[in-house]
């Protein structure tokens, strides 16, 4: 089984956390190298009963773990950031090979789950209650107390920022953690888990590798009292159907099908820029819920901004994500390469016009999970391109002249994750940003995403926030006391 990243090993085994008693399914998967298709390691595949396992192994961990002064455990995710700063490199290895994530990016993923762990860390004081005014002879307070043991699983397209991010709130609220990494790629979890266990107390973060099969019992296990997802609104909603038994928190960070909007008061070039950043091919080769990748252009300027965009889709390096000089590596695995080339297709024979890309493999790159980066132009909003979250390198331009057609057609989808609106005109971004059924609205944004501001979809795109104090607090169920003297 060769693999040229010495830090992965052949074999993982579900001993993580307090899982090392686990006798474990004894079923391994293969994980696949996106960009060789090679099987770089094999991991151990929990089923439904290895969730028993793992959920013991937290419970019994959570019950310090709460008991630890706040101070104390925001030293202990700092600490856990550090570590994860200090084998930035190696962590960064483990997902270009397993994520097929260019190395470039892949050193911002690692340098967001410190800043994640940070964060959540240095707003750990936050954790309080209030009281109110109450008559003489008793008072009143609420705490905040954690649920005990979380449930968290995430998609495939950050592995190691998502692992990192999906910890840090609960920790720090005072659960411990059963995370459930997607099973395209969960190396760089395991490892994540391993430097958890040398610095938090055995058990506080577990990482159980599995799929839909592991993931429900997850959600359904009676011990589980508080879920955190990410994915797709399908998984999404079988995950709420799989809470509603149990009577559990849910929040959900699902997909989106983001609306980029250009005025034409701005020029093709800046307009160009920003839609491709808003693409996010540099990281993830579009596989990013927040992706732009419904790009409606005025009238006035769409042939220019087309002629923009085209160029400079074309001018990005397609190719191995671990050569420093590449700008898009290959889809994270080989079935969902396959279905972004299914949507590709769909938009050709739906009339839209592609201008770059398109279903063939780029040059040279018959092996492996690449699509080349696609620009269809005449795209029409009933279109499957125009509907459907592609998640992958694939932009579809549509074309509008009055801006009181917009809310419509950016509105008609059951999605509302994030949106950009392009332009110099205030007075427009303002009545547009209100306008858009979106639970994140840049103006002009270049993909910022600053640490505390909540991020999460409206409608099908899901419930809650994350990010932020809010998502801390949600890790929290609130009690309220009240203390009377006896007379
Ligand atoms: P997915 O829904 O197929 O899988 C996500 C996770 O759920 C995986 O770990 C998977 O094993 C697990 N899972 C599958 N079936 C399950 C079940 N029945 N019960 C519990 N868990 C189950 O999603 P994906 O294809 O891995 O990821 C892509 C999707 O994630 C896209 O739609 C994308 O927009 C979305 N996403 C959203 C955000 C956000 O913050 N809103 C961020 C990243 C990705």
């Amino acid at each position: 089984m060769p693999s040229r990243t010495p830090q992965i090993e052949q074999r993982y085994e579900l001993a993580i956390g307090r899982l090392a008693d686990a006798s474990g399914s004894g079923v391994y998967a293969p994980v696949v190298n996106p960009a060789t298709e090679e099987v770089i390691a094999e991991v151990a595949f929990a089923k439904a009963g290895d969730v028993d396992a793992a959920v013991a192994s937290a419970e019994a961990a959570a019950a310090d773990w709460r008991r630890v002064d706040w101070t104390e455990r925001a030293a202990a995710v700092g600490a856990l950031a550090d570590a994860i700063e200090g084998s930035a490199e190696e962590l960064a290895a483990i997902d270009v090979a397993d994520a097929g994530i260019p190395i470039r990016g892949m050193r911002r993923d690692v340098a967001n789950a410190v800043s994640y762990l940070r964060y959540f860390a240095g707003i750990a004081s936050e954790l309080k209650g209030h009281s109110i005014e109450t008559p003489a002879g008793f008072m009143q307070l609420t705490l905040r107390e954690p649920f005990g043991v979380v449930g968290r699983i995430i998609p495939f397209n950050h592995p190691l920022q998502f692992a990192a991010a999906a910890i840090g709130a609960p920790l720090i609220a005072g659960n411990s953690v059963v995370l459930k990494p997607a099973e395209q790629t969960p190396l760089s979890a395991l490892h994540l888990a391993r430097l958890a266990d040398r610095i938090l107390p055995r058990g506080a973060v577990n990482v159980l590798p599995g799929g839909a099969d592991a993931g429900s019992a997850l959600v359904r296990h009676p011990r589980v009292r508080r879920i955190g997802f990410t994915g797709s609104v399908a998984t999404g909603r079988a995950v709420l159907r799989d809470a509603a038994e149990g009577i559990k928190v849910v929040t959900l960070e699902l997909g989106g099908k983001n609306p980029l909007v250009v005025l034409p008061d701005v020029a093709a070039e800046t307009a160009a820029e920003i839609a491709l950043v808003g693409m996010n091919l540099q990281r993830t080769a579009g596989q990013s819920c927040g992706s732009t990748s419904r790009v409606y252009v005025h009238s006035a300027i769409r042939r220019a901004f087309v002629e923009e965009l085209n160029r400079r889709l074309r001018g990005l390096r397609v190719g191995d994500p671990a050569d420093e000089a590449t700008d898009v590596g290959p889809l994270a695995f080989l079935s969902h390469r396959d279905r972004v080339l299914d949507c590709i297709r769909s938009g050709i024979a739906d009339g839209a016009q592609l201008r770059c890309g398109g279903a063939e493999p780029p040059a040279g790159l018959d092996r492996g999970a690449y699509v080349a980066p696609t620009l269809f132009d005449e795209v029409e909003d009933g279109m499957r391109i125009a509907t459907e979250e592609i998640f992958g390198p694939v932009v579809s331009v549509l074309e509008w002249t009055e801006e009181a057609e917009l809310p419509e057609r950016l509105n008609a989808l059951p999605l509302g994750l994030t949106a950009n609106i392009v332009t110099n005109d205030l007075t427009a971004a303002l009545r547009l940003a209100r306008e858009t059924e979106a639970g994140f609205v840049w103006v002009n944004g270049r993909g910022q995403r600053p640490f505390g501001a909540p991020f999460g979809g409206h409608k099908q795109s899901g419930l809650g926030e994350e990010n932020s104090l809010g998502e801390l607090l949600s890790y929290t169920q609130t009690k309220n006391v009240i203390m009377a003297g006896l007379e």
